[in-house]
């Protein structure tokens, strides 16, 4: 799993945006010390956005996997 619970950066001098997945470089260039949990109201980092959700290769829409 790469999604992780939302986290933003308290520091004003980076995007305002918040970051919720595990492989977002920006995200993992947050400095721990200025992490925040939570939305912080934001919008969403689109590299996140654009990121998969989890490990597994993007394959076309529509063809969710099947839970059995
Ligand atoms: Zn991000």
């Amino acid at each position: 799993m790469s999604r992780v619970p939302p986290f933003h950066s308290s520091k004003m001098n980076t995007r305002r945006v918040y970051h919720d997945n595990a492989y977002c470089g920006e995200g993992q260039n947050i400095d721990p010390a200025s992490r925040k949990a939570g939305t912080g109201g934001l919008p969403r980092c689109i590299r996140c956005a654009e990121l998969p959700a989890d490990n597994r290769p993007v394959t076309a829409k529509g063809n969710p996997p099947q839970k059995k």
